[in-house]
């Protein structure tokens, strides 16, 4: 836990928001009050949780009938399960595991990942499927941001602040 404030996990940290400085928009349009750059910070420097524990954050992808690309990002000890659940699930869409990275720390990564995906404005607001009747969640607009793989290389960037 005190390797959190060592002095190579501010370098690290350093050059990651610097990394991110430069491809994010700090000022968020839709959440100009809650989601900060100061959050995002916090959440990384706070230590995890009793609860947190290895895991894997995933992103899936899903072809919306309209045309329209959502991703969602998550975590589970078993990425593929957690596919098959949602295609049993929401029949309407066609769930696709794109990306996985591996963490110690799987609860807390997921949060700084979601965080930093609203803070680039690229959250939808949760909504109730026709298909499922369930609320949708935690689904992100990636493809203006550079699709699967920018939010791929930015979550190793996050894992690696997070497990150091
Ligand atoms: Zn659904």
């Amino acid at each position: 836990m005190s390797s959190v404030y060592s002095s190579d996990f501010d370098r690290q940290l350093a050059a990651a928001l610097s990394h991110i400085d430069s491809i994010l928009p700090w000022e968020s349009t839709r959440y100009p009050r809650i989601h900060t750059k100061n959050e995002l910070f916090a959440a990384l420097v706070r230590p995890p949780s009793a609860a947190d524990g290895p895991g894997i954050v995933y992103w899936m992808k899903t072809n919306n009938p309209d045309g329209s690309i959502e991703s969602k990002a998550g975590f589970s000890n078993d990425p593929n399960r957690r596919l098959g659940e949602w295609e049993r699930q929401c029949y309407r869409s066609d769930f696709e595991l794109v990306s996985t990275t591996p963490t110690l720390h799987a609860r807390k990564l997921e949060r700084v990942v979601h965080i930093f995906f609203k803070i680039a404005d690229l959250w939808k607001e949760p909504y109730c499927c026709e298909s499922c009747s369930v609320y949708h969640r935690e689904k992100f607009e990636v493809d203006e941001f550079g699709g699967i793989p920018a939010a791929r290389n930015i979550t190793e960037i996050l894992r690696d602040l997070v497990d150091a």
